[in-house]
């Protein structure tokens, strides 16, 4: 896989390809008597790269295997391509799951690993020969086919993996963390590539992860996890931007979350003083604002504006790309982000441990959460 652009940028969201996948009260409980999904509903369309994201144990692997006819729900209706999924086995499925663990057959080299499903499928040699050719292609290993498994990077062997999934043309591929076992610099790479590739060949793809960064990066739609449900799903930017709970807040980038309870005309009490925001809300309900660190502007001298708040700088981060100041108002620790500029720069301003300064928080970024 050729490495030709470096970020995919924006291009027209919500895909307008028919529903390929459809979810609907699905259920799940294991023996041991975990309730790993409790009521998902999901759509997802033609052409659309859409990711799981959640942490750890959250129901994401449940959902791809039930997807793939690895598992059958307890309760709920699984339909892919229009077509109702209950008792057809994973072989009789339109999709193909690539594993983690890449789950290659260890003693079959490259070329057979490949094949293997087109075997299954009694495809006459000829054929299966090109079709693996272009699918090795495709992930870039060509030269590769005669090496086993154990002869193989980590990224050659989850691109084996991949080929022998795209070989057989599925409909949705469904990827569980395909690039979690990859170090930093590799797994960069491969997104991009993957990225490409499912742009490229219009495929849909169900993707599994709990980083948040890939998915934001990555996807079309994300749909957040949490105990076996959908916390949220939506475009990144809305999950970012406009997270609807604290989860998601915390969940997807860093948050500061503060506190209040309304009062009339879209002013919050908040440990912090009154603050502005921009939606009237019922007086005396109860709310959380979520503000991001990078949307808190520092100043050294006070302006005109509403949400002006003072605060002592008790730690600077220093990470390269930006100073992360942790902030003490009025008792509350408030952290903000702002970018390495240079210091000549008009307007930026870089401050000193222990300085007295002013936190804006611009009413526009300070999203209300009603929980
Ligand atoms: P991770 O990111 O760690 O892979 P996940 O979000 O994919 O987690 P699942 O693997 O779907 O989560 O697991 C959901 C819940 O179901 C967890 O509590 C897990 O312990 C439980 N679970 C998963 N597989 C089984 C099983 N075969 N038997 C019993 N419980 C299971």
């Amino acid at each position: 896989m050729e490495q030709r652009r470096l970020f995919k940028g924006k291009r027209t969201r919500t895909p307008g390809g028919e529903t390929l996948v459809r979810l609907s009260g699905v259920r799940k409980r294991y023996d041991g008597g975990t309730e790993a999904l409790r009521g998902v509903d999901l759509e997802v369309r033609a052409g659309e790269f859409f990711s799981l994201l959640g942490p750890s144990g959250c129901g994401k692997t449940t959902l791809l295997r039930i997807l793939a006819g690895f598992e059958e729900p307890d309760a709920g209706e699984v339909a892919l391509a229009g077509r109702n999924m209950r008792g057809v086995p994973p072989y009789r499925r339109p999709v193909n799951l690539v594993f983690q663990n890449y789950a290659l057959f260890p003693h079959m080299n490259v070329y057979d690993n490949v094949a293997f499903g087109l075997r299954m499928k009694r495809l006459p040699e000829d054929e299966v020969r090109e079709r693996v050719d272009w699918a090795l292609k495709l992930v870039d290993i060509t030269g590769l086919e005669r090496r086993r498994p154990h002869e193989l990077s980590g990224g050659q062997k989850q691109r084996v993996a991949l080929a022998r999934a795209l070989v057989n043309e599925p409909e949705v591929l469904l990827l569980d963390e395909p690039l979690g076992a990859l170090d930093y610099k590799l797994r960069k790479q491969l997104q991009v590539e993957l990225m490409n590739l499912q742009e490229e060949l219009g495929l849909t793809f169900v993707y599994v992860t709990h980083d948040q960064e890939e998915a934001l990066v990555m996807s079309d739609r994300i749909a957040v996890m949490r105990d076996g449900r959908i916390e949220q799903l939506g475009y990144p930017e809305d999950l970012y931007e406009r997270p609807a709970s604290r989860f998601v807040a915390q969940f997807l980038g860093t948050s500061n979350l503060i506190p209040g309870t309304a009062l009339e005309g879209g002013r919050v009490e908040t440990p912090l003083g009154t603050l502005t925001v921009s939606e009237t809300l019922p007086a005396g309900a109860r709310v959380t604002l979520s503000i991001r660190p990078e949307k808190v502007r520092l100043r050294r001298h006070d302006v005109e504006s509403a949400n002006r708040v003072r605060a002592r700088v008790d730690d600077i981060i220093y990470t390269g790309a930006e100073n992360q100041y942790l902030l003490d108002a009025a008792g509350f620790e408030l952290v903000a982000y702002t970018l390495n500029a240079d210091v000549q720069e008009p307007g930026h301003e870089e401050f000193d441990y222990d300085e007295q300064i002013i936190a804006y928080l611009p009413p526009e970024n300070l999203v209300v959460i009603h929980e």
